[in-house]
């Protein structure tokens, strides 16, 4: 699970949210080297369908990247084009285009540039996928079913408009969701849902995948970067 791909700004608070571009193309390399492929909702969607007779475990993993910033584009982009590989980006779709944004919600008050439309159909055409990080950046287990449904059938309308593709996975915002989400998100039409419990999962469609969190814009971030690699996937 990322957010910003940048160095962090020198006002902003919550720096953990950022990784620099050095980092980030630093543990793509660590990534692949321990052999890890790197795959999205629909590859594994279609894996999914296909009767399998390979049953040796692989090693997958999805990049995710939260609330679609501009840096997300610039940064982050060149560098997954490079070493060819794919991520899952999760726009908040209100703000699509929006520059100097401050969320309500959020602990974070620096503004934040997020990335335009034109910007999510280059990268939807070089292979990158898109999910719903919802209209509004909220705790969306703190409202009604109303706005709950609101939000998720609506983010996935406007964003299935701009790429012409059905979207498959919803991250919930802040992580927050409940059964009541969950039953709202399944009726909606997510197959996939994406928390911000530590984690990892198999292969099966679900609403409550676990992410790890990663940092990476200070030097023992490559050390604690190296740490996690090893206690999570030591199996
Ligand atoms: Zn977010």
């Amino acid at each position: 699970m990322y957010h910003h791909i940048a160095k962090p700004p020198r006002s902003v608070k919550v720096r953990g949210l950022y990784v620099t571009p050095q980092q980030f193309e630093w543990q793509i390399q660590r990534l692949q080297e321990a052999g890890f492929e790197f795959t999205n909702f629909r590859q594994l969607a279609n894996q999914n369908n296909q009767e399998s007779t390979d049953s040796s475990p692989k090693r997958q993993i999805v990049l995710t990247l939260d609330d679609g910033y501009l840096d997300n584009y610039e940064n982050a982009f060149p560098i997954l084009q490079q070493y060819g590989i794919t991520a899952v980006v999760y726009p908040v779709m209100g703000a699509i285009g929006k520059k100097q944004v401050v969320w309500k919600e959020n602990d974070e008050q620096h503004p934040v540039d997020l990335m335009t439309e034109e910007a999510i159909q280059k990268m939807h055409q070089a292979g990158i996928e898109f999910g719903s990080h919802l209209c509004d950046h909220i705790h969306l287990a703190e409202h009604t079913e109303e706005i709950i449904q609101d939000q998720l059938y609506r983010s996935k309308e406007i964003l299935e408009h701009i790429l012409g593709e059905r979207v498959l996975s919803v991250a919930y915002p802040f992580g927050s969701y409940d059964s009541k989400v969950l039953q709202i998100a399944a009726k909606t039409g997510y197959q996939y849902g994406l928390t911000t419990i530590s984690g990892i999962n198999t292969m099966q469609p679900s609403l409550e995948l676990k992410r790890t969190a990663i940092k990476g814009h200070r030097l023992h971030h490559r050390w604690k970067f190296m740490k996690q690699l090893q206690h999570q996937f030591s199996e």
